[in-house]
């Protein structure tokens, strides 16, 4: 490892490897560092013997302005850009027709609120009437959405990423996470398994303490998740709390994602979806067999993946077969298998879902994305002002650090 690069990235995730696609060709010595043994972070394709499932993120949103896009089609992965079968509910099992249009009627008109005449609490659930019957479906679509209930969500921050986004959600064929980790440029020095233990200032430099010794870069690109950055296992210098207290207020809600293989003859149609419970702000929403591959994917959101995390993985498959059960018929029982679940929430150094802005907190994210002293730049999907909670958002953050490091390191570059 070069003890003295001239820019250390913190992070292999989408931020990270978005930030060295940039400093690819600059001429700098460029080293990323990572806790885990693999690249990608929240984006992880994870290979079973039935099917290739990401467990992080898996929908290129906005697919049409979209970077990941450009370079899964230059790179020559495959995008599938048919549309997403999520407002869809498959025979309309447990959800007739009439309970969706109400549901998503509500829905429909709390965005339009939130955007046009938005709480003065700035919480996502004041602009919701206090008895509304379809309460428990939106919170679960929070859950979805933002990793959290409507009461800790800032109106304004949900209203700037809604007004960002198109409708295009697409896919790699591939999977997003293989995508992500295909992408670092071979020219950055990349170490797994190498947690940094402690920052601090050394005179002109950063120095990063990691577990295999210490480097001393001119300049950091620091793109460690929320969590990670208010958490503990980092030690920081205190001229970085209000960089710490920004994260604290945006935290990272909970998502997870649980994958049943389906097994033999099954009523389960490829690109089909249904949600589990209209009426649980807890359920899980089910993609089945996508790319008409035997598995269907829970996913969970808010109170569902902390309800996961609390019972357990086995406990919370128990809970997704009795749901797929109960709107499908118990025979589905004999056909469905536990393949394989996240835990993000307890990987120490991701620490749970993607960001949200607290009520009243959404200008946290431009606290958190401004430089340190020229020396330390901060990105990360939670530092994108509309695109936070997305990979998309993680690499043009990270592409945005990578600039500022350039324009701050550029006297030193004269100086060679
Ligand atoms: C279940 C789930 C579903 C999702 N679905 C989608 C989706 O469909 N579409 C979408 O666009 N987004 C989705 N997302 C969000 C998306 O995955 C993230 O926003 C994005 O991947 C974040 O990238 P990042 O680089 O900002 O952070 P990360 O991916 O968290 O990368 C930061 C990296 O820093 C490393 N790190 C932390 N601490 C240290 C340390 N001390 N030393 C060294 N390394 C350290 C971590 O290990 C990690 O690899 C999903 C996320 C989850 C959890």
């Amino acid at each position: 490892m070069s003890s003295e690069p001239d820019i250390a990235i913190i992070g292999a995730g989408a931020a990270g490897i978005g930030a060295a696609r940039r400093l690819a060709g600059t001429g700098l010595c460029v080293s990323i560092l990572d806790s885990l043994p693999r690249l990608g972070g929240r984006a992880w394709t994870f290979k079973t013997p039935v099917a290739a499932v990401d467990l992080g993120c898996g929908w290129l949103h906005s697919g049409d302005r979209n970077p990941w896009t450009h370079i899964a089609e230059e790179s020559g992965f495959e995008v599938d850009r048919r549309a997403t079968a999520w407002g869809e509910q498959f025979r309309n099992l447990g959800f007739p027709k009439a309970d969706q249009e109400a549901a998503r009627h509500v829905f429909a008109r709390w965005s339009e609120q939130i955007s046009t005449t938005p709480p003065a609490s700035d919480r996502a659930s004041d602009a919701l009437d206090k008895d509304e019957p379809w309460r428990p479906y939106l919170q679960a679509l929070s859950g979805y959405i933002s990793g959290d209930e409507l009461e800790r969500i800032s109106a304004k921050d949900y209203a700037a990423y809604d007004a960002a986004s198109t409708d295009h959600n697409w896919r790699v064929m591939a999977g997003y996470g293989t995508l992500i980790s295909a992408s670092l440029p071979a020219s950055a020095h990349l170490h797994l398994s190498t947690p940094v233990e402690a920052l601090r200032l050394a005179g002109q430099r950063v120095a990063l303490q990691t577990t295999v010794g210490t480097i001393q870069p001119l300049a950091v690109i620091f793109t460690a998740s929320t969590n990670v950055l208010a958490g503990e296992t980092i030690v920081l210098p205190s001229s970085l709390d209000p960089w710490r207290d920004a994260a604290a207020r945006l935290p990272l809600g909970d998502n997870e994602k649980l994958y049943l293989e389906i097994v033999g003859s099954s009523p389960f149609a490829a690109e089909s979806h249904v949600l589990g419970n209209p009426r649980d702000p807890a359920t899980g929403t089910y993609y089945i067999r996508p790319f008409g591959s035997p598995v269907i994917e829970c996913f969970l959101g808010g109170a569902g993946a902390r309800r996961a995390a609390a019972e357990g993985q086995d406990a919370a498959f128990d809970r997704a077969i009795d749901q797929l059960a109960s709107q499908f018929g118990s025979s589905v029982r004999r056909c469905l298998r536990p393949l394989v679940g996240s835990d993000w929430a307890g990987t120490p150094s991701i620490g749970g879902g993607y960001s949200h802005a607290l009520p009243g907190q959404a200008a946290a994210r431009i606290a958190l994305a401004t430089p340190f002293d020229s020396r330390i730049f901060f990105a990360g999907e939670a530092t994108h002002r509309t695109d936070f909670s997305t990979a998309h958002g993680a690499y043009e953050s990270g592409v945005r650090a990578a600039e500022e490091a350039i324009a701050a390191l550029a006297p030193h570059a004269l100086a060679r």
